[in-house]
């Protein structure tokens, strides 16, 4: 991290400011239930949404959406089931991974589970096989409403060019970032970031569109752009 992170609270706080002006309340996450939330995030990871959802039905129809469900299901017959997330075989283990933890460590509540602190929650989560940081921040912000900053590749990406250098390589220095300007506030956080992505898919793109964007007066990379289009 260099200098330049020290001045990116105000920063932050205005980018929040006109991405809600911009785009509106998003009322993240879409799910019926704490337990779809956390299945949700697991389906998630490299696959869009719209994929996630089919899943997510095939699970419901098939009664299996819930701890106990999870549990019993045949490893073969879930990932048949979740086909439509992609790597089914894989995510049909992490599920797996999931049920067995609730089971053994939390007699299948999840609610025992989200019971724990923010820290230690996301250090069980961090230690189930295929969860990794976005995953376990996904669950502990969205289904267990504890606030810990999510940080996806839309984030790294706004960030990035808001103030190239400002953080990273790692997770934890992006997320720092947000922890150090904002409020612990899991409905700010869940807002914000939730915008982050809606901002990152429709405005700053791979290709960004800059002229399009709100954000152009604060970001190094859009001056940068309209400096080079004169
Ligand atoms: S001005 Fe351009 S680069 Fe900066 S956030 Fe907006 S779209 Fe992204």
């Amino acid at each position: 991290m260099n200098h330049e992170s020290a001045d990116i609270g105000p920063l932050l706080r205005e980018v929040y400011r006109r991405l809600r002006e911009e785009h509106g309340a998003q009322n993240w996450w879409p799910a019926d239930s704490a337990f779809e939330v956390a299945v949700g995030a697991i389906l998630t990871q490299s696959v869009a949404w719209s994929n996630v959802e089919k899943a997510l039905s095939n699970l419901k129809s098939a009664g299996v959406l819930s701890p106990k469900g999870l549990w019993d299901v045949p490893v073969e017959e879930l990932a048949a089931l979740i086909r439509p997330s992609g790597y089914f075989n894989v995510k049909a283990r992490r599920l797996k991974a999931f049920a067995e933890r609730l089971w053994t460590e939390h007699q299948g509540s999840l609610e025992g589970m989200f019971a724990m602190d923010a820290a230690s929650l996301r250090e069980e989560l961090l230690s189930i096989h295929g969860i990794g940081e976005e995953t376990a921040d996904d669950i502990i912000l969205y289904a267990a409403g504890k606030p810990l900053f999510v940080i996806d590749a839309y984030t790294r990406r706004v960030v990035d060019r808001l103030r190239p250098g400002c953080a990273g390589p790692g997770y934890g220095e992006y997320q720092r970032l947000f922890h150090d300007a904002l409020p612990k506030d899991s409905s700010l956080f869940n807002e914000y970031h939730a915008l982050l992505v809606r901002h990152g898919k429709h405005v700053c793109r791979k290709t960004p569109r800059c002229g399009e964007c709100r954000l152009v007066g604060l970001c190094v990379t859009g001056g940068e752009m309209a400096a080079r289009n004169g």
